[in-house]
């Protein structure tokens, strides 16, 4: 056979391999992830070529990857039947970087202006291949490109500036196309060789790729074996041959086997037509992807297209988790990101959505990050901030159609869970006012047991009435029985009962509503539209006097003593001034600095 051909490595190349292998990832059982997606790639290039091109697919043979680990050599096997290298290829490819072959062919793709637009070929440049030397001392890429009438072995070796490639002549080793790569496990990382290993990490990383991987695992069946009764003496053969029926008796044992087995499923649910997914489907992959036995309150399935494409499905749990940290804790593991259907990470702290809005659970999948995405990538990202903004719009969408739900006890539900969150949005997302303002609930002086909306509350405002009247206190009865409420019950005006300490900073970040200012009707400038020069005048002279007197006895208790208009039946009212804290707001304050 020809000798082998030496070729070193491009510089950058033996750098990369060296920061990856020491610091890049630190997660070492990326590297079947990494493995699998290009394998998946190849195939993807396969499908998109013979389209214009069917004589690439003269052999027939099925677009599927096949992984085999051999535990007692540490060896894993890993085969695509896509669309291989040639020669030339393989130096281009696996020596160099600047010429990753995805960056080539989606240059090709770009050349070729009515190709247009298979979004799974958008990759970018990752460093993949070279993570098998993460866990590999060797490693062998043997493949055949439908290009080209021979294979080709590419033989690398950790640590090394050099690689080899020769032409493939053991017949048994052929192969009809595609590529097979096969790693021989550094001695600490044979574990990676076990079945189960490696179906786990399929399971983990590749389940929703979208050609069949199948995994070689041993498995067992039962059949029923005739045995012979113990002892074989004359008197027992003699019986036997009476009456066989009796004597032949049988015993369950299992077979053992090797066999390919089907390891993820192909299609995931969010790559479907929405119109082709029944709610039950959802609720499925929802409770299996989270872990949870009750189903969402609701759920939104979505591509977006245009500048940056995405396909999502999103839903609201129907109860927060208990404790109440998630609030406070973003991280919650709720956000699931794939890359081109490839798992990438659900570590994420408010990069996909604020932490207000941390209780959201969703997939996410996008054709347009890199697979090596990290946390730095995430956070500077252009990309990825338009992503945070859609997806925003959409979980407010999804909250929204909550809340117009025939079924009021849903809203009810999610304001109980995480109405929380919604106010704190309020004091966190300036952006984000006219979708948070409408979802928020009040108790009010004319609905103390069920709360009431925004909306609500302007289309019973009074023909004159110009502002949204509010109250703050620790509850709905001491809301209902403070002096500041008679003269605006003798007008029959609604007042807002915010009774959640966070209630009032929200309702003052907010500020206003449809063009209506909130008013605290605490404090002490409250203009109702009803004054009386005239008559405030008369007040004045009448009772200036004991004004005085009152507030030289209270000293610096109070700021000042006024005549008031707003009382009806309470002789007097401690008020909060224009620019202070309302009383609430001192009792909160009081009750942080303790
Ligand atoms: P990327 O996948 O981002 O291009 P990789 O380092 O993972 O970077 O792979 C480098 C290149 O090697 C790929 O672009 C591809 O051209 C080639 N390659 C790797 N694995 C395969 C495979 N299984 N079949 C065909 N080509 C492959
Ligand atoms: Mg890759």
């Amino acid at each position: 056979s020809p000798p082998a051909e030496r070729y070193e490595y491009q510089a950058e190349v033996s750098r990369l391999m060296d920061l990856i292998v020491n610091s890049l990832y630190s997660n070492k059982e990326v590297f079947l992830r990494e493995l699998i997606s290009n394998a998946s790639d190849a195939l993807d290039k396969l499908r998109f070529l013979s389209v214009t091109e069917p004589g690439l697919l003269k052999e027939a043979v099925d677009f599927d990857i096949r992984i085999q680990a051999d535990k007692d050599n540490g060896i894993i096997s890993i085969t695509d039947t896509g669309i291989g290298m040639t020669r030339q290829e393989l130096v281009d490819c696996l020596g160099t970087i600047a010429q990753s072959g995805t960056a080539k062919f989606l240059k090709a793709l770009k050349d070729n202006k009515d190709a247009g637009g298979d979004n799974n070929l958008i990759g970018q440049f990752g460093v993949g291949f070279y993570s098998a030397f993460l866990v590999s001392d060797r490693v062998v890429v043997s493949t055949k490109s439908p290009k080209s009438d021979k294979q080709y072995v590419w033989e690398g070796e950790a640590n090394a500036s050099s690689y080899t490639i020769t032409e493939e002549t053991d017949p048994e080793k052929l192969i009809p196309r595609g590529t097979r790569l096969t790693l021989y496990l550094k001695r600490d990382d044979k574990g990676f060789a076990h079945p189960e290993r490696i179906q786990k990490l399929v399971k983990n990383y590749s389940q929703f790729v979208s050609f069949p991987i199948y995994t070689w695992q041993e498995k067992g069946y039962t059949k029923e074996v005739e045995v012979d009764e113990e002892g074989t003496d004359e008197a027992k053969k003699d019986n036997q041959d009476e009456n066989t029926e009796k004597k032949k008796k049988t015993k369950t044992v299992v077979e053992r086997y090797w066999d390919w087995e089907l390891t993820n499923e192909t299609q995931p649910i969010w790559l479907r037509n929405p119109k082709e997914v029944t709610k039950d489907e959802y609720n499925e992959f929802y409770k299996k992807t989270f872990d949870e036995y009750l189903e969402p309150l609701a759920s939104s399935h979505f591509t977006t297209e245009g500048e940056v494409e995405f396909r999502s499905i999103l839903f609201v749990p129907a109860f927060a988790p208990s404790g109440k940290d998630d609030i406070i804790n973003p991280k919650t593991k709720n956000i699931r990101l794939f890359v081109k259907r490839v798992f990438i990470s659900d570590d994420f702290d408010g990069e996909l959505f604020p932490r207000y809005l941390s209780f959201v659970k969703g997939v996410v999948d996008s054709n347009d990050l890199p697979l090596n995405v990290s946390r730095e990538i995430l956070q500077e990202s252009r990309i990825v901030r338009i992503m945070r903004k859609r997806l925003v719009r959409k979980a407010f969408d999804m909250i929204l159609g909550i809340s117009m739900s025939e079924n009021r006890e849903d809203y009810e539900k999610f304001w109980e869970n995480f109405g929380k969150h919604l106010k704190l949005g309020c004091i966190e997302d300036r952006e984000n006012h006219k979708r948070l303002a409408p979802l928020l609930r009040f108790f009010s002086s004319q609905s103390e047991e069920e709360l009431i909306g925004l909306d609500e509350y302007v289309e019973n405002m009074k023909p004159d009435q110009k502002d949204i009247y509010y109250i703050a206190s620790d509850s709905v009865t001491s809301a209902k029985n403070t002096p500041f409420l008679e003269k605006l019950a003798e007008k029959d005006l609604e007042v807002l009962f915010l009774v959640d300490p966070i209630d009032e900073v929200a309702i003052q970040n907010l500020k206003s509503y449809k063009e209506k200012n909130f008013v605290d009707i605490s404090k002490e400038d409250l203009d109702l539209g009803d004054k009386n020069e005239e008559r405030q005048k008369e007040m004045k002279q009448e009772f200036g006097q004991i004004c005085d007197w009152i507030k030289k006895r209270l000293g610096d208790k109070v700021a000042s003593v006024q005549i008031s208009n707003r009382l009806s039946s309470s002789p007097c009212v401690l008020v909060s001034g224009k620019f202070g804290w309302s009383a609430n707001m001192e009792r909160l304050m009081k009750a942080q600095s303790m």
